[in-house]
């Protein structure tokens, strides 16, 4: 099985070209979607979706290929196989079509798009640099190139978490609403202020001269007034993606619908996961081709996913402990 997702890894099949409205400097294409909801489990036990069909959610999720990219967007998938009406677009920060977030996509049973939204070479010379910024791009692009018009667009990182009550917050946002991110700067939140149910201020420990000192997970648009501004987009200038593209859908202060029992309380939190170098795994090619114990085939489907390499001549040494005592590996086969 590793071996005809590895072949099929670089593999063209799939690829679409995402066409008009591209930047020049934008790459992106769809490597694959689904539309059909196969999680019909779940209907059976909602039966009340299918009675008023509810605005469809297009969270959009930029990721890119590392070592916890599988563990994030598994832990992400599962949060969101509990949403109905949703549509996942997955934007890779990739230049190909990594099959594997296919299979993985698949198997939630959620409607989805997977993108291949590489970062311009250029950008990755920055500093800081402009993360998850093409990606959100190419998304917006596919909204507009499909002619996406009516439900709800949110950003939602791979890394971070999502109380489930966020998504009947969010799904009936008339035009941006807004709502507070937990552990973000040195206040650990950042919010809207409300009074009197509007929005007066922000609480944000970096205003940075920001019109809209707000996080990426921190509002929800309505498509059908961003499609009142048919050349809003984000920048690549990190830390004022929001702000920047906030301005660019013409967001006045008395739009804003506060969400979250008017901001007091958490429904998304930017929790963030320690990096990593992967491992590379010093092991006799004869142990790992072998299919003889389980370990072979796991170290083969760890390195297929980008989590560990294998080499027979470099990295940590594998062995094998038992009884208390390490062994050569030879030695239990
Ligand atoms: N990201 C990306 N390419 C990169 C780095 C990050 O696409 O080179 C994505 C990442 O998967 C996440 C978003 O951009 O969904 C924000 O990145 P990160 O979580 O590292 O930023 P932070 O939350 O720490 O600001
Ligand atoms: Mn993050």
């Amino acid at each position: 099985m590793w071996l005809i997702l590895f072949l099929l890894y670089f593999s063209g099949d799939m690829v679409k070209p995402i066409t008009s409205s591209l930047s020049i400097n934008d790459s992106a294409f769809v490597c694959n979607e689904k539309f059909e909801d196969n999680r019909q489990y779940f209907y059976s036990s909602h039966p009340y979706t299918s009675v008023s069909p509810l605005p469809t959610i297009y969270f959009v999720t930029p990721t890119y290929p590392r070592r916890e990219q599988i563990a994030e967007l598994t832990r992400l998938g599962q949060t969101l196989m509990h949403i109905p009406n949703l549509h996942w677009i997955v934007a890779d920060d990739f230049d190909g079509c990594n099959t594997f977030l296919d299979y993985l996509l698949n198997k939630f049973g959620i409607p989805y798009t997977h993108i291949a939204s590489p970062m311009p070479d250029i950008y990755r010379s920055f500093a800081p640099i402009p993360r998850g910024v093409a990606n959100r791009r190419a998304a917006i692009n596919w909204i507009r190139n499909n002619g996406k018009k009516s439900g709800v667009l949110y950003f939602g990182d791979d890394d971070n978490a999502f109380d489930l009550r966020l998504f009947s917050e969010i799904r009936s946002t008339q035009r941006v609403s807004m709502f507070p991110v937990g552990l973000i700067g040195l206040y650990a939140v950042s919010t809207p202020i409300v009074k009197q149910g509007k929005v007066i201020g922000f609480f944000d420990s970096w205003p940075a001269n920001r019109l809209w000192p707000v996080d990426m997970a921190g509002f929800a648009v309505n498509l059908e007034y961003l499609a009142l501004s048919p050349n809003a987009t984000m920048p690549y200038r990190a830390g004022y993606e929001e702000d920047e593209f906030l301005k660019s859908i013409g967001l006045q202060m008395a739009h804003i619908e506060p969400k979250a029992s008017n901001c007091s309380e958490i429904l998304v939190w930017h929790t963030q996961t320690k990096k990593e170098k992967s491992a590379v795994v010093r092991i006799d090619s004869k142990i790992l081709e072998s299919d003889q114990t389980s370990l072979g085939p796991l170290l083969r489907e760890l390195e297929a996913l980008g989590v560990s390499h294998i080499s027979s001549s470099s990295g940590i040494k594998a062995h094998v402990s038992k009884n208390g005592k390490t062994k050569p590996l030879s030695s239990v086969l």
